[in-house]
């Protein structure tokens, strides 16, 4: 039988109704003859819950404690997912991840599947059961503990599970419809996108459009998993959703498939730092212990010997950046003259495979940009994105005027 693995996020399993909901779509699936394998996350708000549980019991919690307890949201909807199915007389049992066995690193709540031996869930389809409901999100480290992935991290089960069962597809089912060629609350002109390929996907994951969990797209990716991202909310059919998929499927795309942004960043320019072999390592190292994740960089020309150097970071992490940056100074690995934040920034980027092959891109989007009075702060690029940092108050407008430039309301 071949196998097909349906993963249902928060909301889709947020009530007794829409389990419900969700496991005739399952039935559906079985009466065509699939043996599915079944995700699920807990029920939507419940992680959240947990964790407040945890922090309020022991703010400096034992990481495995906290495993244990923010992995229970998804063992009560397996569960019930199971019940759900067998009272549609659908043979269905449910497994934990260490009962799988999902096996994991031991890096507690941001643990890395290395194992999942399909052996134990084929003898049962082998003796008649149609669906194994899999609780997300959750495995067992070599020390026998339960782990937990990450947040957003039963996306990544799921892609796991369809990997190590060799499975048709893997079917994400959450409470959008797709992915877009941009936020729909941006630009109301945003299309979705019927088919995308997965470094694009990876691209718009990592620059916060949330709709799947980014190491769930680099694990689709390497094991080559056919992704669908789909509404569970709308009616079933084959070519619902976005299929996230290998380039060479997608026949022919636009240049720029998509327009994503990150809404509160922040430039920091250090001012005056001596241009020495050595010295980005001794900042970036600084900043990179202190816990800021640096996005873009820029160093500046220098001038007798001293350059400015600038980075961005995300808005919250500007108080880390200068105690990082104070301490250095302090105990005399840097020196400089200033630290200046910018906190009013925002980043844009268009992303699309199609800018391998042609140019011209990114003299077409600081054009646009230029066109509607909007000055770029700084510029990176990669083999299939260019990104700018703008003033925060110009998003929304940078965003459209680039969604409608690129045509991206068309198909291709
Ligand atoms: N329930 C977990 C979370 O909220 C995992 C998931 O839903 O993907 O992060
Ligand atoms: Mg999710």
């Amino acid at each position: 039988m071949p196998v097909l693995v349906m993963k249902f996020g928060g909301t889709s399993v947020a009530t007794l109704d829409r389990i419900r909901r969700a496991a005739k779509r399952v039935g559906v699936e079985v009466s065509k003859g699939y043996d599915v394998i079944v995700i699920v996350s807990a029920m939507s708000g419940k992680t959240n819950e947990l964790v407040g549980w945890v922090n309020e019991t022991s703010p400096l919690y034992d990481a495995r404690e906290y495993d244990a307890v923010v992995s229970s949201g998804e063992n009560v909807t397996a569960g019930l997912m199971a019940l759900t199915l067998q009272e549609m007389d659908v043979p269905a049992r449910s497994w934990q991840g260490w009962q799988v066995p999902v096996k994991t690193t031991a890096a507690h709540s941001s643990a890395r599947i290395e194992e999942i031996p399909p052996a134990n869930i084929m003898a049962k389809f082998g003796e008649g059961m149609k669906v194994a409901v899999v609780a997300g999100f959750q495995g067992v480290s070599p020390e026998g503990r339960i782990t937990t992935l990450g947040r957003g991290g039963s996306d990544t089960t799921a892609v796991a599970f369809a990997a190590a069962f060799d499975a048709e597809r893997c079917d994400i089912y959450t409470d959008v419809d797709g992915v877009y060629t941009t936020d729909p609350r941006v630009s109301a002109k945003a299309r979705k996108l019927d088919k995308i390929a997965f470094e694009e996907m990876l691209e718009l994951a990592s620059l916060g459009a949330k709709v799947l969990q980014t190491r769930s797209v680099e694990l689709a990716m390497r094991y080559k998993v056919k992704l669908r991202v789909l509404s569970s909310f709308e009616e079933q059919s084959d070519e619902a959703g976005t299929l996230v998929c290998d380039e060479e499927e997608i026949m022919e795309s636009n240049v720029v498939s998509g327009v994503a942004f990150s809404r509160d960043e922040a430039k920091m320019t250090l001012v005056s730092v001596a241009d020495r072999p050595g010295i980005a390592a001794a900042i970036f190292t600084a900043l990179s212990e202190g816990g800021v994740n640096v996005d873009m960089i820029v160093q500046n020309i220098s001038e007798e010997g001293r350059t400015d150097m600038t980075w961005s970071c995300p808005v919250d992490q500007i108080k880390r950046a200068e105690a990082a940056m104070d301490a250095a100074k302090a105990s005399g690995e840097i020196n400089f003259h200033e630290l200046i934040a910018d906190t009013d920034v925002a980043k844009v980027s268009v992303v699309g495979i199609g800018m391998r092959s042609h140019t011209g891109v990114a003299a077409k989007m600081f054009q646009v940009l230029s066109n509607e009075g909007i000055n770029i702060k700084v510029i990176t690029t990669s083999e299939i994105k260019i990104s700018v940092l703008i003033d925060r108050k110009y998003l929304e407008l940078a965003v459209q005027a680039l969604h409608d430039a690129f045509e991206l309301d068309k198909v291709a």
